[in-house]
């Protein structure tokens, strides 16, 4: 069956794109298209008219403002993964946006495409939690910021409502390193478990943020507060087993490979960013 009709519509500006997401009932943006086409094409979506909001230059910009890196809406993930700001102060993104699919794709997607289709497989939003993220969103009456861990709300669900959009997102700027992850299903770009980090140090308290995806129902954050110099793996993989036993997971992959891949993935992770790091002793799930 072929899908239906649908009106396509280019607004000039963010002003204009909140009134029309204002005046029609059944709209949806688009921006690169490399979620909701597919959702088109297949009928799983039922939609009158479609927002392109891909040529709106206001949605395209990097900024650095002392601590604070915002990343407008439209970027998408070839720009952040070759953006210089964004490898130097937020490696654990221009590391995620590089892992996704292949350079067409990432060509073509956008960060608030990737966020807010909100699929589990996604890989962004692990280092947007790790980086302690908000999120931007607008609508024709407020602007608002969220944390991204309460923007995340399951599977398929975000906080992001039907006449708002995500305009950026904002990162911590100031990590002293941070790092991201990906080990995917055999023959498969779907992620078994995406993870970023990133070291915070400051006079009262040193911690790691901590991101994961695909492992849960919905990306989870963890501040791992770090003792006596030491990072110790092991605690890592038991604090996400105790979220693990409330979040249920649909799919085929076998628990027992789950947890053996994600000890290997956190003790990679911790060494690959921590073993040049004098100041910490490594302790790894082994
Ligand atoms: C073959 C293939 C492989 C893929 N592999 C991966 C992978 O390995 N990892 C991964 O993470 N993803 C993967 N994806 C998914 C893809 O990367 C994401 O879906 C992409 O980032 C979506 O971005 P987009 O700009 O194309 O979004 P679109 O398809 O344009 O939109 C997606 C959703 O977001 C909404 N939206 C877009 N912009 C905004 C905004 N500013 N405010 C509010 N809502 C908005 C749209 O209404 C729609 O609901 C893959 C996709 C394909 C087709």
């Amino acid at each position: 069956m072929y899908p239906k009709q649908i009106d396509y519509i280019i607004p000039k500006n963010i002003e204009d794109l909140l009134s029309m997401l204002n005046s029609y009932s059944n709209a949806k943006v688009i921006a690169g298209g490399q979620f909701l086409t597919n959702l088109i094409k297949s009928n799983m979506i039922d939609l009158d008219v479609l927002i392109d909001i891909s040529r709106i230059k206001e949605l395209n910009f990097v900024k650095l403002d002392g601590n604070e890196l915002i990343i407008g809406a439209n970027l998408t993930l070839n720009e952040i993964s070759n953006n210089d700001t964004i490898k130097s102060k937020a490696a654990a993104l221009a590391k995620a946006a590089l892992s996704v699919a292949d350079i067409q794709i990432r060509s073509l997607a956008t960060i608030a495409g990737n966020i807010c289709s909100a699929y589990r497989y996604r890989d962004i939003p692990s280092a947007l939690l790790a980086l302690e993220a908000s999120i931007n969103k607008i609508s024709l009456n407020k602007e608002e910021s969220l944390d991204a861990q309460e923007f995340f709300i399951d599977s398929l669900n975000t906080k992001c409502s039907y006449n708002e959009i995500v305009k950026s997102v904002s990162l911590r700027a100031d990590s002293k390193r941070s790092n991201y992850i990906k080990l995917r299903e055999l023959n498969s770009e779907r992620s078994i478990v995406s993870m970023a980090l990133a070291l915070f140090e400051s006079s009262n308290e040193s911690y790691i943020g901590i991101g994961v995806s695909a492992f849960f129902d919905k990306p989870i954050y963890i501040k791992y507060i770090i003792d006596d110099k030491k990072v110790d793996a092991r605690e890592i993989y038991n604090e996400m087993m105790s979220r693990y036993e409330s979040i249920i997971i649909k799919d085929d992959i076998p628990l027992e490979y789950r947890k053996r891949a994600i000890k290997k993935v956190i003790d990679k992770l911790i060494a690959d960013t921590f073993s040049d790091y004098k100041d910490l002793r490594l302790i790894l799930n082994g």
